[in-house]
């Protein structure tokens, strides 16, 4: 019998921090690779997204959603956004682990809003840019901005406004900074 291979998570959590930007991870050898996007991911081949790389996150935190406290790092509301897995595209004796020291990563995606084709491709000279792109594929849409049309989360249904109003009715504990 062949054995059952877990699908890697994959996922992304909008998160108003002092800044909002969408929380993009990857599962990987263990942990969520994570870089934040200040203008969050793009299904339009045209656009290209800039992805700073940032703290690898335990698996756990993935369906993460709730509010941070104040004053902790990263206080503010969190919202799972898009989540499914992923598959890394690799060639010979690749890993997606090597690709991504080596500055880039293709991958197809299988998330609610997310599909199909999409690289992170490192800037060159920098130690923590990457660009998220999405490839052409039969997912691609020219002029759609996914991040507008589709605003709350996947999961609940939950906006940024929602989850602070619950927070500060002493509707939903607040969370440790992970
Ligand atoms: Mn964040």
């Amino acid at each position: 019998m062949s054995k059952a291979k877990k699908k890697p998570i994959f996922n992304v959590q909008k998160h108003s921090a002092s800044r909002l930007h969408y929380d993009f991870r990857l599962e990987i050898s263990g942990v969520l690779k994570s870089w934040a996007i200040p203008k969050g991911p793009s299904i339009d081949p045209a656009v290209k997204r800039l992805a700073v790389q940032v703290d690898d996150h335990d698996l756990d935190y993935a369906d993460f959603e709730g509010v941070i406290g104040e004053g902790q790092y990263g206080g503010g509301p969190v919202l799972v956004w898009d989540t499914g897995w992923f598959e890394p595209i690799l060639e010979d004796a690749a890993t997606a682990n090597s690709l991504l020291k080596k500055g880039i990563l293709d991958f197809i995606l299988h998330g609610h809003r997310l599909k199909g084709r999409f690289s992170l491709v490192k800037i060159k000279g920098k130690h923590r840019d990457w660009l998220l792109i999405k490839r052409h594929d039969l997912e691609a849409q020219r002029g759609v901005n996914i991040t507008a049309e589709s605003q709350a989360s996947v999961l609940t249904g939950r906006t940024l406004d929602d989850l602070r109003k619950l927070a500060e009715s002493g509707m939903l504990p607040h969370h440790r900074c992970s």
